[in-house]
């Protein structure tokens, strides 16, 4: 999905609320070290019965070096493809404007049809599918070759083409019933059309995140109940004792793409759903399913995806304000060159997308706190709910697998949505300090790795 966001942020937003939801791993166990409490014999006073640091050495000790190295030069790549991202964006809508490819594009539309909604609809089809076009080449190395180069994708290149043409479908579809009306509005309210364009965002997100369990979801991943009384009956008596209302868990073939271990909630009202993928269920442990979900309840119980709603409206609304006055700004210098007639022309979209990038590149550090900090929440539930902690440490090395476990404070803070390896572990050692009798000597000694 990453590429439709070149595009077109708002489905960035959107994906990042549908998908704020996420987490987890496990494993198959060996045998003894009991890490609890010791207390020191015959001193006068007790020490300190467990040693948080160096439990969470030990954990983050299991990663062989290679394997570390790895996932670091993964995750690092990453901040520089966000930074590519962004340039490549910039440049591709520059051109348009500049080369005047987006006037001819309405100048199209208008020609087939009077109708303004209709024309809209026409622009935003000739716009996506030249983007995508115009930029495949990014997107193939980013999304199919450095995958496959780390070890992180099963897919063979018919499959992955497939996806990538799903994408574009439910791009075309979905923005176009986002951009008709929000054109519609922008035309008809004036100076203060930003106001109401945010607004309509948020709804737009909240009725997206609302349809994609039944209707986006399974475009990609067959989704099935699962069935395995010994995984399904603990969750659901997991979840019954959070007060969710939930009678089925979700099972899907994650591993159609790739051995990413994840899960996550999805929808809300009528639609919310608890999956966990097909990974998570091979490579981890009861204990570690069982935090996993613990975690994905959280998300659940915390009413985490009304709250991404709230406050990723707040930022929606400051960028759109950011928007208006962006747009203003360039077209009084530029506007008559490029031939956009305002900002209620179709036309401008190119610039309504670079003016956008610009806000939500400054803004990554904020957006990923909004969502690491809500993680951070569901860490916490799901310890609680579960009480497996070793069960959670080694999830949160298998999460090391695409996530880099160690960055330092700052790394973490402008480019980690989710808590580091060493972050989430920590918080689970702490936990088990204070809970020496959860202490799982099979899940500490449980080699989670299988490379050297
Ligand atoms: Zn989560």
């Amino acid at each position: 999905m990453v590429r439709v966001a070149r595009c077109f942020l708002p489905l960035c937003l959107m994906a990042a609320v549908v998908m704020a939801a996420t987490s987890g791993t496990r494993a198959q166990g060996s045998s003894n070290t009991q890490t609890s409490n010791a207390t020191v014999a015959g001193g006068t006073q007790s020490a300190p019965a467990f040693d948080v640091n160096a439990a969470v050495d030990a954990y983050l000790a299991k990663m062989p070096p290679a394997e570390r190295a790895r996932s670091n030069a993964y995750f690092e790549g990453g901040y520089w493809l966000q930074l590519w991202d962004f340039l490549s964006t910039v440049v591709v809508m520059w051109l348009l404007l500049r080369f005047r490819v987006s006037v001819r594009m309405r100048d199209l539309a208008e020609r087939i049809t009077r109708f303004r909604p209709l024309q809209t609809a026409i622009y935003w089809v000739q716009f996506i599918i030249l983007v995508t076009v115009v930029t495949f080449p990014l997107t193939i190395c980013e999304g199919y070759i450095r995958e496959h180069k780390y070890g992180l994708s099963n897919q063979a290149f018919g499959q992955w083409m497939r996806d990538q043409a799903v994408v574009l479908g439910v791009g075309i579809v979905l923005g176009a019933i986002f951009m008709v009306p929000l054109f519609g509005l922008v035309r008809r309210l004036g100076k203060n059309w930003w106001v109401w364009g945010a607004v309509a965002t948020v709804v737009f997100i909240a009725f997206i995140a609302l349809i994609a369990p039944a209707y986006i979801a399974p475009l990609f991943n067959k989704y099935a109940k699962l069935e395995d009384p010994s995984i399904k009956d603990p969750i659901l008596s997991m979840a019954r004792a959070n007060g969710i209302p939930a009678t089925d868990v979700y099972e899907f073939d994650a591993s159609r793409q790739s051995n990413r271990v994840s899960a996550n909630v999805s929808g809300f009202a009528g639609t919310l759903r608890i999956s966990l993928n097909d990974n998570l269920l091979k490579r981890c442990t009861l204990p570690e399913i069982a935090t996993t979900m613990g975690h994905e309840m959280g998300h659940y119980v915390l009413n985490h995806i009304y709250k991404a709603l709230v406050m990723n409206g707040v930022v929606i609304v400051i960028g759109f304000a950011f928007l208006s006055w962006g747009i203003s700004f360039a077209l009084s210098r530029w506007g008559e060159r490029w031939g956009v007639r305002g900002t209620g022309d179709i036309a401008v979209l190119p610039l309504a997308v670079i003016v956008l990038s610009i806000y939500f590149f400054i803004t990554t550090p904020i957006n990923n706190t909004i969502t690491r900090t809500m993680e951070f929440e569901a860490d916490m539930y799901g310890l609680n709910a579960a009480r497996q902690p070793d069960g959670e440490a080694n999830v949160d090395l298998l999460l090391g697998e695409y996530r880099k476990m160690d960055p330092g404070p700052i790394e973490e803070f402008v480019f980690f949505d989710h808590p580091s390896g060493r972050t989430r572990i920590t918080a689970a050692m702490r936990w088990k300090a204070e809970h020496p009798e959860t202490a799982s000597a099979e899940e500490l000694t449980r080699p989670m790795f299988t490379t050297p």
